[in-house]
């Protein structure tokens, strides 16, 4: 027997008596579960891209509702005797797919008749809905023009109403979409914007819509994803960007609608600052390069190696004639200039991050290069680089000790090429 679908005709009933035909027990996402079979019910079935109401059965509380055909089965947590019973309607969660479905024509419509921009799928999810359109991609000025034509019809509280028609009938009233079915159809018509076949929950009137809000467009393969939001919710995201922005005003200490131009003057001034460190690193390496030179003579073979290992912790001065501590970015400026001192060798590595810089005076004829890649291959980690310059970091941040008395271990075996 065919379930009668209440919300056909009254999209706005909550409650409604019903007879329970069957309750089966099933399994509902790996849970024990009942399906049942009502002969009329006002509980929508996941359909034509809305969700599946909730609510109740009794005291049994509607988990999920399926369209099977001619009847509807409601997936409920507990058995209900057959006979009467008295069901209910989530209603916060109904009007809401309502505003946003409703919302849905009403965009659709606009983005067709002004744009020329037909809707080929819908998506109605928890927290944001979306129309795929097909064409060229939509302009900022073609979103907000048919957002603003949207809304234009919402404050004009048109009638939305519900009609039913064979194909043919409702073809020559000029229906938006034509459906290849026999029988008798369902169209929702909002009054001089629209009329498309559908099957959904709609609101009577646009006004209940509340308002249109569309946001992002991104392109889905071949066509566009347009993102939108109706009545409670377009509340409740214009609500939490405008907390974001008063959060970022407060942080820039400048108005709501100069937050913009705050975070551009931030980032310039950012990458300003950072030019000037990098150049006041490169002037202080170049300086301790000289004093830590100064303090290490060549040993008798003619080539310098200058291996340490630097904490992060600046308190401590570990070397006498190495700096206490010093930034990654600051390793490798230091090596250079000390790798510009002629035979010079330098082995640095940094705790506790890993890091690992070999460097060399082209005249003090290793490989920087192999000697790394050697000693990764002994302690693990990654890195490469090239004959006088490499730099990589080990498994174990750890072994940086080890890593450098390695490095002079296998340079003593190797003597200068
Ligand atoms: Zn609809």
């Amino acid at each position: 027997m065919a379930t009668r679908r209440l919300y056909y005709d009254d999209s706005f009933a909550r409650d409604f008596d019903a007879r329970v035909l069957s309750c089966e027990p099933v399994v509902h996402e790996s849970r024990e579960a009942w399906e049942i079979v009502l002969d009329a019910t006002a509980l929508y079935p996941t359909s034509g891209g809305q969700p599946h109401d909730l609510g109740k059965l009794g005291d049994a509380n509607v988990l999920d509702v399926h369209d099977a055909g001619d009847e509807i089965e409601h997936i409920v947590d507990r058995e209900v005797a057959l006979g009467e019973v008295h069901g209910c309607v989530d209603w916060a969660r109904r009007f809401d797919h309502m505003q946003q479905h409703t919302g849905q024509h009403l965009l659709s419509a606009m983005f067709q008749e002004r744009f020329g921009r037909p809707t080929i799928s819908f998506h109605l999810g928890s927290e944001i809905s979306t129309i795929d359109l097909r064409g060229e991609e939509p302009s900022d000025q073609i979103l907000e023009g048919a957002e603003r034509a949207a809304n234009q019809v919402i404050f004009e509280d048109r009638l939305v109403n519900v009609r039913y028609g064979t194909a043919e009938e409702l073809s020559e009233l000029g229906v938006r979409r034509r459906v290849q079915r026999d029988g008798i159809l369902r169209a929702i018509e909002i009054d001089g914007a629209d009329l498309q076949p559908c099957g959904g929950t709609h609101v009577k009137r646009t006004a209940q819509i509340g308002m249109m809000l569309v946001r992002s467009c991104t392109k889905i393969r071949q066509d566009w994803r347009v993102e939108f939001a109706c009545g409670g919710r377009a509340e409740r995201i214009a609500r939490k960007d405008f907390l974001q922005l008063r959060r970022a005003a407060a942080q820039l200490g400048c108005a709501y609608d100069e937050v913009a131009d705050g975070v551009d003057r931030v980032i310039s001034e950012r990458d300003a600052y950072f030019k000037d460190l990098r150049g006041i690193l490169q002037q202080l390496a170049a300086a301790e390069a000289t004093l830590t030179l100064q303090a290490m003579p060549p040993g008798p073979d003619g080539r310098r190696i200058i291996a340490h290992v630097f904490r992060e912790d600046a308190s401590k001065k570990d070397g006498p004639n190495l700096p206490p501590s010093a930034a990654p970015e600051y390793l490798g400026h230091f090596a250079t200039e000390l790798a510009k001192s002629e035979r010079t060798i330098v082995l640095l590595a940094r705790f506790p991050c890993g890091h690992l810089i070999f460097a060399q005076h082209p005249d003090a004829g290793s490989d920087m290069n192999a000697l790394l890649k050697d000693i990764l291959q002994q302690l693990g980690g990654k890195g490469g680089g090239t004959r006088d310059f490499a730099r990589g970091r080990l498994s174990d941040p750890g072994n940086g000790a080890k890593a450098v008395a390695l490095g002079r271990e296998l340079l003593s075996n190797r003597p200068t090429s």
